[in-house]
């Protein structure tokens, strides 16, 4: 088995904000030992010069959407639901080169920006095809990251979801909405269960999960479809649960009862299920995912950008939730840099009150972009730079701005660190980020394809984009009306 020896650089400690000087022996894909400098190496071990680095494990994006990467900056003032109704414009009519290009814009942005694995929830219109899986996974495959694929899949549309939002529309309108509707979730579990049964990668390289999207865009029916074939497969399950006030009085009013208790009655809680969001949780939503070992996934630019309001992680951990950060698509945060989400994630905690002892601390957001999110995706033995644990390392340069001076690492790893320092990233003991390059990668090549695409897509999908046109004055009106209704908890910004 192949050894590598990294000398020369400083190791960062989570629990006493320092970075030692350290040696690492990497055998295979895994760390085999740390040690202080002149740690002993076998014979042959090939030498890694990581003098004025600070390595730390590479950040794991708890949620995200690959489809969102041709799309970025495409909105501004967009509310989730004006996302939801722009959907079909900014990520119809992709064929399998577009949903490979646009999962390698994403694997690029996110290894630069020292981020070594993702829960990347994919979607294909209007069910999962095993060659667009394909298309996704093999992107990944290629810049060697991790990566966990969910089909992000419904079988009620947006319109039919939200109560009364069909009603509202002229019948002209609806006539036009009708042709958005998905197969029938019987197709769509079966092709889900062809991808499954397919799989050709290394599941602890790249691994396959499901993901009803929305529990309101899924039929009962379709739900426990959803969990038997992730239990039956052993993969995890993924959705979009109380992300909006919109979603959560939704659900009111057609279940009787919170997203939470809903989907926990369909038997889907469990310690494979994550929340992406959860902005609207309450105590006994946070309970149930605790008590059931769930992760939330906290995505707080998505929820600033999208308005949803600010999730309340410390309630989140005193309920025993395991805690995830990730960046959501990149058309609704319109970026992949982890660096930036755990600086979010420590400054929306602090303006939820002056009780300063209730902030998250930063070496918990640090753990929770790290352990946490590993833990959510499924991937053991990933997130922290430990013997036994992958050797998934990010190597900074401490001559970058951001590191004059080093003070306190941890602080200044989630509230000064931006993505500039990166210089090299390995995952699973290979360098796949070499003197900020994506080993293997031509970002102008890669650049000049996207232009290309972009222009291709903009024309397929003028259609779309008049449709959204139509649309966008109603449902603009009608789900801020319904998102002004009472609501036990608050989590908007202000009254
Ligand atoms: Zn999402």
């Amino acid at each position: 088995m192949e050894t590598k020896v990294i000398r020369g650089g400083r190791l960062l400690d989570i629990t006493s904000h320092s970075a030692p000087y350290c040696d690492i022996l990497v055998r295979g894909d895994s760390i085999a030992e740390i040690g202080p400098p002149g740690l002993a190496s076998p014979e042959g071990a090939a030498q890694i010069d990581a003098t004025g680095r600070l390595m730390h494990a590479g950040l794991m994006n708890g949620h995200t959407h690959s489809h969102g990467n041709l799309s970025k900056g495409t909105g501004d003032r967009w509310t989730l639901e004006l996302l939801l109704t722009a959907g079909p414009w900014i990520t119809g009519g992709r064929q399998t080169e577009e949903k490979y290009l646009s999962t390698l814009i994403g694997a690029c942005e996110m290894l630069l920006k020292g981020c070594t694995g993702c829960y990347d929830l994919m979607v294909e219109f209007p069910t999962p095809s095993t060659e667009g899986v394909a298309a996704v996974s093999k992107a990944y495959a290629d810049v060697g990251m991790r990566a966990v694929v969910a089909p992000m899949v419904a079988d009620i549309s947006f319109f039919e979801a939200i109560p009364g939002l069909m009603d509202a529309l002229p019948p002209a309108l609806q006539k036009d909405v009708e042709r958005l509707r998905l197969a029938p979730y019987e197709t769509t579990l079966a092709n889900l269960e062809a991808v499954v049964k397919g799989w050709s990668y290394d599941r602890e390289a790249i691994r396959p999960a499901v993901a009803p999207t929305i529990p309101l865009h899924c039929s009962d029916d379709f739900m426990m479809g959803c969990r038997d074939l992730a239990r039956g497969h052993g993969l995890g399950l993924h959705s979009h649960v109380s992300e909006s006030k919109v979603q959560v009085v939704s659900g009111l009013k057609v279940y009787g009862k919170t997203l939470t208790s809903h989907i926990d009655s369909l038997g889907l809680l469990g310690p494979d299920f994550t929340v992406a969001h959860g902005v609207w949780l309450d105590d006994d939503d946070m309970r149930l995912l605790g008590d059931h070992g769930a992760s939330v996934s906290h995505n707080p630019g998505s929820n600033a950008l999208l308005g949803n309001g600010i999730a309340d992680t410390r309630r989140m951990l005193e309920f025993g939730v395991n805690l995830a950060i990730g960046t959501d698509g990149a058309s609704c945060c319109d970026h992949q840099n982890m660096y930036e989400s755990m600086r979010v994630a420590s400054y929306v905690s602090h303006v939820r009150g002056p009780e300063w002892q209730r902030w998250l601390k930063p070496e918990e957001i640090l753990r929770a972009a790290t352990e946490g999110s590993a833990k959510a995706l499924g991937f053991e033995r990933c997130g922290r730079i430990e013997p036994g644990y992958k050797a998934d390392i990010v190597f900074l340069d401490l001559g970058a701005i951001n590191w004059i001076p080093v003070n306190d690492p941890v602080n200044q790893l989630v509230h000064t660190e931006d993505g500039s320092s990166v210089h090299s990233v390995m995952v699973g003991g290979r360098m796949v980020v070499e003197n900020r390059r994506v080993v293997g990668v031509d970002l102008v090549a890669l650049a000049a394809d996207a232009e290309r695409v972009a222009e291709k897509l903009k024309g397929v999908n003028t259609p779309n984009r008049a449709l959204y046109d139509r649309l966008e004055s109603i449902v603009g009106s009608f789900c801020p009306g319904l998102a002004r209704q009472p609501f036990h908890i608050n989590r908007f910004g202000a009254h």
